[in-house]
């Protein structure tokens, strides 16, 4: 039952600090094109369960792109894509909409512009996905997301509606609906970057706990000081390729590429 378990902790269990657990997410040769503008070039990538990627870069370089990928938002034209035991997309073979359909379930995204409903409530943008999409009952899963609500300081807020709150509020909203659709991994992308100066540091905070829960999450930012502290590897991409990744403190202050020195150096 819903009060039995802690609501934001992750399914499968807590990921061993800093990542080291199996890997959860593989990507491996990820291509993709609009037309005839290529936009990502067989990109790798590895997630353990637990570790916190970081993926940084200019903008236009692909890392949304890379992101909306890796749950099915973006249909690859190349490239594998595993998450946990259960899912394996090879893009390049063709994926089967069963395949589609499985990778989409694997992961939830935080969006940069909150994307939610904006004709529904609070709690009806939480209940949506859990109860229509994966039709877990209802009353199990209002009881979880008043939880989850209540956890980011919102229940007072589940019968309001998005455009009465603040842009960080929403936020957290698009925080809570994600943690209820239990994904295996959670995907942000630029979570903070339209938000007011002053409503970061709380949203940035809830992502540094979930991090701290042990969630297997990848996050597009261009917070880089946040990626620090936060993610156990960072993965630098320009021209739509992974040129380097590696330990935040490596990658961040001690850049091993000249495209990433020049990118950190601006930014940090
Ligand atoms: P980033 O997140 O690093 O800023 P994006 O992944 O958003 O980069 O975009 C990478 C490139 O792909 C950009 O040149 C962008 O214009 C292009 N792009 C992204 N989405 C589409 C689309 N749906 N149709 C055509 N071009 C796109």
């Amino acid at each position: 039952s819903p009060a039995d378990h802690d609501v934001l902790e992750p399914p499968g269990g807590h990921g061993p600090p800093g990542g080291t657990g199996e890997p959860v997410l593989v990507v491996e040769g990820l291509g993709k094109s609009f037309g005839d503008h290529t936009v990502l070039r067989s990109v790798d990538l590895r997630v353990r369960r637990g570790q916190v990627l970081a993926i940084i870069g200019p903008s236009g370089s692909g890392k949304t792109t890379a992101l909306r990928c890796l749950n099915g938002l973006e249909r690859p034209d190349a490239g594998r894509v595993l998450v946990g035991s259960d899912v394996a997309v090879d893009f390049s073979r063709g994926a089967s909409r069963t395949q589609l359909a499985a990778l989409r379930d694997s992961s939830a995204m935080v969006f940069q512009h909150y994307n939610l409903f904006p004709h529904k409530t609070v709690l009806e943008n939480v209940l949506e996905g859990p109860v229509v999409v994966q039709r877990r009952p209802r009353e199990e899963v209002t009881a979880e997301a008043l939880e989850l609500l209540g956890r980011v300081g919102l229940a007072e807020k589940r019968d309001v509606y998005p455009f009465e709150l603040s842009g960080g509020q929403q936020q957290r909203v698009g925080i809570v609906r994600a943690l209820a659709l239990r994904p295996t991994l959670l995907l942000f992308d630029e979570p903070t970057s339209a938000l007011d100066p002053e409503l970061v540091g709380d949203v940035l905070g809830l992502i540094k706990e979930l991090a701290d829960e042990g969630w297997t999450m990848v996050i597009v930012t261009h917070e880089l000081q946040f990626a620090r502290e936060v993610a156990h590897e960072v993965a630098f991409i320009d021209g739509g390729t992974v040129v380097e990744r590696g330990h935040p403190d490596q990658v961040l202050r001690d850049p091993r590429e000249e495209r990433t020195r020049q990118f950190v150096q601006r930014l940090l």
